[in-house]
């Protein structure tokens, strides 16, 4: 923490992302990393019936405080209303640090919440170095850039969810305050310009699998799947050994996967224990979401191919050969 030498007004509002009813890790890595900041934290939830969201936020290790902010307006988490709120909450609770997880959700409102406060943001930041400085990956993650804030008001950031430890879902002690948002930032989301209208839904559950930005163990395919069908196979051994199924973009752009399985660096990045890439060549852009994994393995055809370069196993083979006969080993296990 560097609450020894932060100033000691440093206060920080986290946005919690929630899925069917349940934090996501990635809220608990952005938790941790507010907390890094020394000061008290405070957690926003949003969305409408989200009495049990804000009581699981209550007992996350690290919060001090949670707002709830249950609305109609934020049935859908909509960014539009949501940045609004934000920017007004920020304003009025005098926070310093407005954090929300690095992923979709995090990415399409904490732009527009800062836009709206007059600040600039911090995108993806992977390390806190002080309260105005933090470095974040460009260039694909070819360089990290350490960048300062120097302009007075909240900072914005958005954490990458793998590069800080999530905080414990349920902690020892009692659990934090929970209270209503103040009113006057709720009524700020009627300012927000109805130019989105809510239609559908549509996408995985996630089912039993985990999800990509959290898992312990990726099995990922790429354009030599050829088809949905044979996507499939990943799934068995994905299950076999409780991981997520993951994709290049080839495969994504060849429909095989939904875009939500994308990897890379217009996809989600990830950190496994274990990734293993299966038919994907290891293009940059690809690399750029994998190259914090622990252990890669990699299965392709072509000896040449550039995923052998950062590969801790290398498998020169045919993935359609190799697959079964992986799933019949580990299977023995
Ligand atoms: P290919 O490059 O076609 O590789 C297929 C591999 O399978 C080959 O190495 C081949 O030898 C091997 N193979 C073929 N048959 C078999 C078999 N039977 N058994 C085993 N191996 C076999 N890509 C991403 O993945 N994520 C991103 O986020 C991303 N963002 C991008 C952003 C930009 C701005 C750009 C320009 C590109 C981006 N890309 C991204 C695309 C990237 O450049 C590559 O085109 C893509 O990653 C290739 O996917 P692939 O490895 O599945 O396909």
């Amino acid at each position: 923490s560097f609450s020894a030498g932060a100033p000691a007004q440093i206060s920080s509002l986290v946005v919690v992302e929630h899925r069917n009813g349940a934090l996501t890790g990635s809220t608990l890595s952005a938790i941790a990393a507010a907390a890094r900041l020394g000061g008290p934290v405070s957690a926003l939830v949003g969305g409408e019936g989200v009495g049990g969201v804000a009581d699981s936020a209550a007992r996350v290790e690290g919060v001090d405080k949670v707002l709830v902010a249950d609305s109609p307006l934020l049935r859908h988490q909509q960014p539009e209303p949501y940045a609004e709120l934000l920017a007004s909450l920020a304003a009025a609770a005098a926070f310093t640090h407005v954090l929300a997880p690095g992923g979709t959700f995090g990415k399409n409102l904490l732009p527009r919440a800062a836009a709206l406060a007059g600040a600039q943001p911090a995108a993806d930041v992977v390390e806190i170095v002080d309260a105005d400085t933090f470095v974040r990956p460009i260039y694909a993650g070819n360089a990290l850039a350490t960048v300062r804030f120097t302009a007075p008001g909240p900072r914005f950031l958005t954490a990458r969810p793998t590069s800080f430890k999530p905080a414990a879902a349920a902690r020892a002690g009692a659990p934090a305050a929970v209270e209503a948002a103040p009113a006057g930032a709720l009524a700020a989301m009627a300012a927000a310009p109805a130019a989105a209208e809510w239609v559908a839904e549509s996408g995985r559950d996630g089912g039993a699998r985990p999800e990509l930005g959290a898992a312990k163990v990726i099995i990922a395919g790429g354009r030599a799947l050829k088809s949905k069908e044979n996507f499939a196979l990943l799934e068995r051994l994905a299950d076999l050994l409780g991981g997520a199924v993951a994709a290049s973009r080839a495969a994504v752009d060849a429909g095989y996967v939904p875009n939500d399985l994308q990897v890379g660096q217009t996809g989600k990045v990830v950190a496994p224990e274990l990734y293993v890439a299966l038919g994907i060549s290891g293009a940059i852009q690809h690399v750029a979401g994998i190259k914090d994994s622990k252990c890669i393995v990699a299965v392709n055809t072509d000896a040449e191919a550039p995923i052998f370069q950062l590969a801790d196993y290398g498998l020169v083979q045919d993935l359609f050969t190799a697959l079964p006969e992986l799933e019949q080993e580990i299977a023995k296990l």
